[in-house]
């Protein structure tokens, strides 16, 4: 897999589904990668990249904004409250907004800098107890909470399918949240699954091993 086959199968799935081209968006998921890797794809012209731990991102993004003009970097994996301050300043987005100590947080640090990153609520669709995520019997109530007590705009929802489902029940239920709570954007799909969750409404596909290739464990 590449790059350009990746953005040419998001296009077919665009097209299938009856969506605008270039209504999707392509998170490549750098976490874990080698920098080389993640040069070659910046050289490509990828501008839009994923990150799930605060420290790596800090560690490699400084220098290829130097680099390279137009970089985006999302927050794609949990976020500690004691590390807002420090996500604030590397991330255009955090996907994974799922505690009121967490809207509580980001909600001060927001007014302090007078701008704040777009938002996604992370919804645990599986209820699984391992993962992060707010219960779908509490999404409502918690976009509400965002709202009206910390006045934080929100973006969207995410979500992370369990395993070893099939995902588009959680698509769909994820697509089914964000309506009734007029949320216009869906960070879901992976690279086993990203063309399932283009059909069922993704804007914001987050796509890593297909790109880059395998992770190499550290
Ligand atoms: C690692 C990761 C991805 C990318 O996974 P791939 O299967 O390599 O595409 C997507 N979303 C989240 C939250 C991740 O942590």
């Amino acid at each position: 897999m590449s790059l350009t086959d990746i953005q040419e199968r998001i296009a077919v799935a665009e097209a299938k589904a009856g969506r605008a081209a270039g209504s999707v968006k392509l998170i490549a998921v750098s976490k874990v990668q080698p920098d080389a890797r993640v040069a070659a794809v910046l050289e490509q012209g990828q501008r839009l990249f994923g990150e799930n731990r605060v420290q790596e991102a800090a560690g490699k993004w400084p220098a290829f904004r130097e680099q390279f003009d137009g970089v985006q970097v999302h927050l794609i994996g949990p976020l500690q409250s004691n590390k807002v301050n420090q996500a604030l300043g590397l991330f255009e987005a955090i996907h994974t907004l799922d505690r009121e100590k967490l809207a509580k947080k980001l909600a001060g640090a927001v007014q302090a800098r007078g701008d704040c990153p777009e938002l996604f609520i992370q919804v645990n669709t599986g209820e699984e107890p391992q993962k992060a995520g707010v219960l779908p019997a509490d999404v409502d109530a918690f976009v509400k909470t965002c709202r009206e007590v910390y006045d934080l705009p929100i973006s969207g929802l995410m979500a992370i399918p369990p395993v070893d489902e099939e995902p588009s029940l959680h698509f769909a239920l994820l697509a089914k949240m964000a309506k009734r709570n007029g949320l216009a954007n869906l960070s879901m799909g992976m690279s086993g699954d990203f063309e399932r969750a283009i059909a069922l409404g993704a804007t914001h596909v987050r796509v890593g091993s297909a790109i880059f290739g395998e992770r190499v464990k550290g």
